[in-house]
C-alpha cells in the first residue's frame, strides 16, 4: 500500500514550489489509492507558527488536495527522543561543542586547501572528561550521526541512479545543543513509523536523503522509494527563492487564479507530458506519471496561469458562479445573459466586477474629435430601451442609413461612446445589459 506525505515546515506560507511538491505527493497516493498524509514539521518552537499551519491546510483545501490525516512532529517528541537513544546505545551518535566560528574557520581551511568541507570528526577524539570540561563551560554539545563511510546509494524516481560518498558528506547534526530534534532526525522516525513507502521533494534534499538511508537503515527501517523534482526558477532561469514570497498561494488566489490552472500547469510543468487545463482531479490523477519529470531546472512563469482561469472560467456553467456574480449585485433576470457575455471576456472572475460597474453606472463615453458629430446623431437614433439582442443591429443600420458610414467607423466610434473601451464584448449581447447610457457632457 503506498503512502505519501507532504511535510511543510509552518514558517510561512506555502507558494508555487511547495505546490508542487504536495501536488506530486498527493497524485501518487491517490493513483494507487494510497494513503496521503500531511505531517506538520513543527519541531522549531521559535519560526513555526499556527497561523501558518492553518494558512497551509485553506490552501490545500482551496486546491481541493485533501490529506487522509495530520500528524504533527511537535506531538511526538518522545519518539525522536527514543530514536536517538537507540543511535546512541549503537555507537553512531556523538556530542560534538565547536561553536558556529570555529566550524566557519574549519570549512574555510579545508575550502582554501581545495578540500571538500567536511566536518573533521574532532569529537569523536573527545575522552569524557575532556566532554565534561567542554559542556561545563558551553553548554551541551550538538549531537552528530556518525556516518559510515561508504557509497550511499539509491535509484530515484526522478534522477536515476544515484551514488553519494558519504565520505565526502559531514555527519549530519540531529540535535542541537538546546535539545531540539532537527528534522533530518524527525523525518526518517517519521517516514519510518508511518509506513511511508514513496518520499518526493526537492532536489536540494538530494545530500539530506544520503544520510536519512543511513539512519534509516541504522534505526533498523525500511527504506522508502525516493525522487527528487527539479526546483523551479523563474522565466528567464533565474532562481525563484527571493521571489517565492509572491508566489504564495495565497497571492495567487487573491490574484484571481483558479485552482483549476495551478494544478494543471503544476501536474505537468517539468514534465514530458504536455501542459493542458484540466478541471477533474481525477483527469490529473489519471494522467500523473512521475517518470516523465526531467531534472533540469523548470522554468515557471506566473503568467502562465492567466490564460488557463481564462480558460477554465470560459467552460463554467452559470450555476457555478451565479453565487459570485449575485454578490455583484447583478439583478436575476440579467445574471445568466451577463455571464455568458463575461464568460469568453474575462481572464479572472475579478474582472467581472469591473464590467459590471460599467454596465450598472455607464462608461464615460470616449469620442474622438472627428467622431463628435456622427456620436451625436447616432445618439439620436438609439431605440427607446429596454434593449434584446437584435437592438444592436436595429440601431446601426438605422445609423448607417443615416449617415452613410459603414464597418470600423460605423462600429468603433459607438463602442467607445458606450463602453469608453475600444475594445470588449459583443456589442450586439452588451447593449442589452447596459443599465445606463451616459452622454458626453
Ligand atoms: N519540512 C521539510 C521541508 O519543507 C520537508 C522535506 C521532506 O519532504 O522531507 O523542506
Amino acid at each position: 500500500m503506498t503512502t505519501t506525505r507532504f511535510a511543510p515546515s509552518p514558517t510561512g506560507y506555502i507558494h508555487v514550489g511547495n505546490l508542487r511538491t504536495a501536488l506530486m505527493n498527493y497524485l501518487i497516493a491517490r493513483k494507487t489509492g494510497g494513503t496521503f498524509i500531511l505531517r506538520i514539521d513543527d519541531t522549531d518552537p521559535e519560526r513555526s507558527k499556527e497561523e501558518y499551519v492553518d494558512a497551509l491546510k485553506q490552501d490545500l483545501e482551496w486546491l481541493g488536495l485533501h490529506w487522509d490525516r495530520v500528524e504533527r512532529q511537535s506531538q511526538r517528541l518522545d519518539r525522536y527522543a527514543e530514536a536517538a537513544e537507540k543511535l546512541r546505545g549503537m555507537g553512531r551518535f556523538y556530542e560534538a561543542f565547536e561553536t558556529p566560528t570555529e566550524l566557519d574557520l574549519k570549512r574555510k581551511k579545508l575550502l582554501n586547501m581545495g578540500n571538500p568541507p567536511v566536518y573533521d570528526r574532532a569529537a569523536l577524539a573527545l575522552s569524557e572528561e575532556e566532554k565534561d570540561h567542554l559542556r561545563a563551560e558551553r553548554g551541551d554539545g550538538v549531537w552528530r550521526f556518525k556516518l559510515d563511510q561508504e557509497r550511499i546509494e539509491w535509484t530515484d524516481g526522478i534522477l536515476g541512479d544515484i551514488s553519494i560518498d558519504a565520505a565526502s558528506v559531514s555527519d549530519p547534526v540531529l540535535i542541537r545543543g538546546d535539545g531540539q530534534v532537527l528534522y533530518t532526525l524527525a523525518s526518517v522516525v517519521d517516514d519510518t513509523e508511518m509506513g511511508v513507502t514513496h518520499v518526493v521533494r526537492g532536489s536540494d534534499h538530494v545530500t539530506n536523503t544520503a544520510t536519512q538511508i543511513q539512519i534509516i537503515q541504522a534505526l533498523g527501517g525500511t527504506v522508502p522509494e525516493f525522487a527528487h523534482h527539479s526546483l523551479l526558477t523563474g522565466p528567464q532561469g533565474e532562481s525563484l527563492s527571493k521571489r517565492l514570497g509572491t508566489l504564495s498561494l495565497r497571492d495567487l488566489r487573491t490574484q484571481g487564479i483558479e485552482p483549476a490552472a495551478l494544478l494543471s500547469l503544476l501536474a505537468r510543468l517539468g514534465s514530458s507530458d504536455p501542459v493542458e487545463l484540466q478541471t477533474e482531479m481525477a483527469e490529473l490523477i489519471e494522467g500523473f506519471d512521475i517518470t516523465h519529470f526531467g531534472s533540469a531546472p523548470t522554468k515557471f512563469d506566473v503568467e502562465d496561469l492567466f490564460p488557463l482561469t481564462a480558460k477554465y472560467l470560459l467552460g463554467l456553467d452559470f450555476s457555478a458562479v451565479k453565487d459570485r456574480i449575485s454578490e455583484l449585485g447583478v439583478p436575476d433576470d440579467l445574471a445568466p445573459g451577463f455571464w455568458a457575455v463575461m464568460r469568453e471576456n474575462i481572464t479572472t472572475l475579478g474582472d467581472l466586477s469591473e464590467w459590471w460597474t460599467l454596465l450598472r453606472d455607464g462608461a464615460d463615453p470616449v469620442i474622438d474629435a472627428e467622431d463628435a458629430e456622427f456620436a451625436a446623431q447616432a445618439m439620436t437614433l438609439l431605440p427607446e430601451g429596454p434593449h434584446d439582442s437584435d437592438s444592436w443591429g436595429t440601431w446601426t443600420a438605422a445609423v448607417k442609413q443615416a449617415t452613410g458610414r459603414k464597418g470600423r467607423g460605423l462600429f468603433m466610434p459607438l463602442r467607445k461612446a458606450l463602453t469608453g473601451q475600444s475594445h470588449g464584448p459583443d456589442m450586439a449581447q452588451l447593449l442589452p445589459l447596459l443599465q445606463v447610457i451616459k452622454a458626453k457632457e
